[in-house]
């Protein structure tokens, strides 16, 4: 089975002043760092901060039930 050229990335995004990890299938002679630039522009903030914050419940909600036992 030929493995497709997915290539990982972690662009910082400036607005979310974090980095995401991004998938992406890109030819061999493609500009990496206009395409990141392009995905840092179309990232969806609200999305990744509505994660981000669901991550951090989930942890609280983890330690609090440790805690009660
Ligand atoms: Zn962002």
């Amino acid at each position: 089975m030929a493995i497709p050229n997915v290539k990982r990335f972690r662009p910082f995004c400036p607005t979310c002043n974090d980095s995401y990890t991004l998938m992406a299938v890109l030819p061999q002679d493609a500009n990496i760092e206009k395409y990141l630039a392009d995905a840092v522009a179309r990232h969806d903030h609200k999305a990744f901060i509505d994660s981000k914050t669901l991550h951090t419940k989930v942890r609280v909600g983890q330690q609090k039930q440790k805690k009660s036992k």
